[in-house]
């Protein structure tokens, strides 16, 4: 990239507009959220209104005229150019994103750095035509053709991957893409879209950054194609129900509850420290996290010890601070939601071996929405912390002693996004895996992604897939193509 290219991309993080048709619009009223290291205001961001969503979905219906007609080759080529944009304002990107979503500069940086492989990768991938039948009389082809105008509403906790992982799909197969994000993380997802408005298309890639009252403006607007979800179980049951009016297309990636069966035979060593940070990475703040560790009982007590004494020594700390492991729970919301769990510690009679209520002393900073890991040792199987899924810092180890009562427990949930075996026997751990009942299951791993393999929930986690051939095909119609060689 030459340098006037390179500066013509370069971002300025102290204001911040809609993209909209390729223009940055500001909006009559703004609002700004907090930085959860801090508790202090983060810059003013645009409260989109219907008027705006309006002129974006009409920008997107007409660019979707052009953009559906360019080949594969010719798409991916605009993808990898605002990939190459994106990696330009690297350093910036993650810092922002660090201080607006509470994450220490390495799990930004993860985040980040699962973004340009997905970017990559996706852009690799196509939909072939699947020939079904090619006889002497007829050819009969399965072709898949891109929907029109589609919007991916993004949760806070990982804001720009799940937003990205929806993006490149649709725009690879031929749809424009208005990107809405959670009203607490707008910020990298706006500036973003800046690098896109210089990239693509007018109308083909644009972010609206609004109150709560913006997904529902976007899942109720006739010109909207389809609606790719990412969020709570709760709000994505009113997505659909909202979307039923104008049928809509739908993906819902929702809630997790994810369970790690342990055996006895394990390598403990080894294991801990996985388990161990596949529960608490991003203070518990990911759907498909592990949320809840059933241990055999012949190894319970040597691995309940050995657990806490690795998880006492990851540092919790502002997002800034550059030994920080573990940041603050993302916004006031959740960490209200949060603190009710672990007042219940005591209300309970739960035991803890680690953590518990949060000693005001003893605090990491003097502000922050910051909560001490929590391991709970055993509690009863319908208690809050078990049934519940906490999205924050505290997590249920429990006992089990036999195999298939073990996998009834894992599977007595209405959730069903991840779930896995540990287990020095592959064979007896696949096996027992395999009865486990979520979208994506792993032996002796958890949380572990691939832009070409899909992603999704069962039961009440999801429905419909991001991510991979599967997920591309999920943001095009299926068509039957049908053409008789002679006409008898
Ligand atoms: P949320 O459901 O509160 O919000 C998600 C998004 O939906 C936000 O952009 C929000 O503004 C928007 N929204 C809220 N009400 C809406 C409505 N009525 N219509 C349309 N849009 C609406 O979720 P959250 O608190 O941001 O995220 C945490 C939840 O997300 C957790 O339950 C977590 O498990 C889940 N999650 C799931 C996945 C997955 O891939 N399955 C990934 C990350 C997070």
């Amino acid at each position: 990239m030459g340098s006037s290219a390179a500066d013509n991309l370069k971002l300025d993080f102290t204001t911040f507009y809609n993209v909209i048709d390729n223009s940055l619009t500001p909006t009559k009223h703004t609002r700004h959220a907090i930085n959860p290291s801090t508790e202090e205001p983060l810059p003013e961001v645009p409260v989109s209104t219907q008027e705006d969503v309006d002129d974006a979905v009409r920008a997107g219906q007409e660019a979707f005229t052009a953009w559906k007609e360019l080949s594969y080759e010719e798409r991916a080529g605009y993808i990898t150019k605002f990939t190459d944009a994106i990696e330009a304002n690297l350093e910036g990107l993650t810092e922002m994103l660090g201080k607006e979503a509470g994450k220490p500069i390495p799990s930004a940086g993860m985040e980040f750095a699962l973004v340009m492989g997905h970017l990559r990768e996706t852009v690799k991938l196509r939909i072939p035509d699947e020939v079904v039948e090619d006889s002497e009389e007829r050819t009969a082809t399965i072709r898949y053709t891109p929907l029109g105008v589609g919007v991916g509403i993004i949760p806070w906790n990982f804001p720009i991957l799940l937003a990205i992982g929806k993006l490149d799909a649709a725009l690879l197969t031929g749809n424009t893409f208005i990107w809405k994000p959670s009203p607490y993380t707008p910020y990298t997802s706006l500036k973003i879209g800046e690098l896109g408005a210089k990239i693509f298309p007018p109308g083909v890639l644009q972010v609206l950054s609004g109150n709560e009252d913006l997904g529902p403006k976007l899942t109720a607007h006739p010109g909207v194609a389809k609606i790719s979800f990412t969020g709570s179980t709760a709000t994505g049951k009113k997505v659909m129900q909202s979307c039923a009016a104008t049928l809509k297309r739908v993906t819902l990636e929702m809630g997790g509850n994810d369970a790690a069966i342990v055996c006895e035979d394990v390598d403990i060593a080894a294991v801990i420290p996985k388990v161990s940070m596949l529960s608490f990475i991003h203070s518990g703040q990911i759907c498909m996290v592990i949320k809840r560790v059933y241990v055999h009982e012949k190894i319970y007590d040597e691995f309940l010890e050995k657990m806490a004494a690795f998880v006492k020594n990851l540092k919790v700390a502002p997002a800034g601070d550059p030994e920080a492991m573990l940041g603050p729970i993302q916004n006031a919301m959740q960490f209200g939601k949060v603190k009710d769990l672990y007042n219940e510690i005591g209300r309970q009679g739960w035991q803890t071996v680690l953590g518990g209520l949060p000693d005001q002393q003893n605090r990491p900073a003097e502000k922050g929405f910051f909560m001490p890991p929590t391991i709970i040792a055993n509690p009863p199987d319908d208690s809050r912390i078990v049934v519940e899924e906490p999205f924050g810092p505290i997590i249920p180890v429990l006992k089990w002693s036999d195999e298939k009562d073990v996998i009834r427990r894992a599977n007595d949930t209405m959730m069903g996004l991840g779930a896995s075996v540990w287990s020095s026997d592959i064979e007896r751990a696949s096996r027992m895996a395999k009865k486990l009942e979520a979208g994506s299951i792993w032996v002796n791993t958890h949380f572990e992604l691939s832009p070409h393999m899909q992603f999704g929930g069962h039961k009440w986690s999801g429905m419909g897939v991001d991510w991979g051939v599967l997920g591309m095909k999920g943001w095009c119609n299926p068509q039957a193509f049908w053409v008789r060689k002679v006409i008898v």
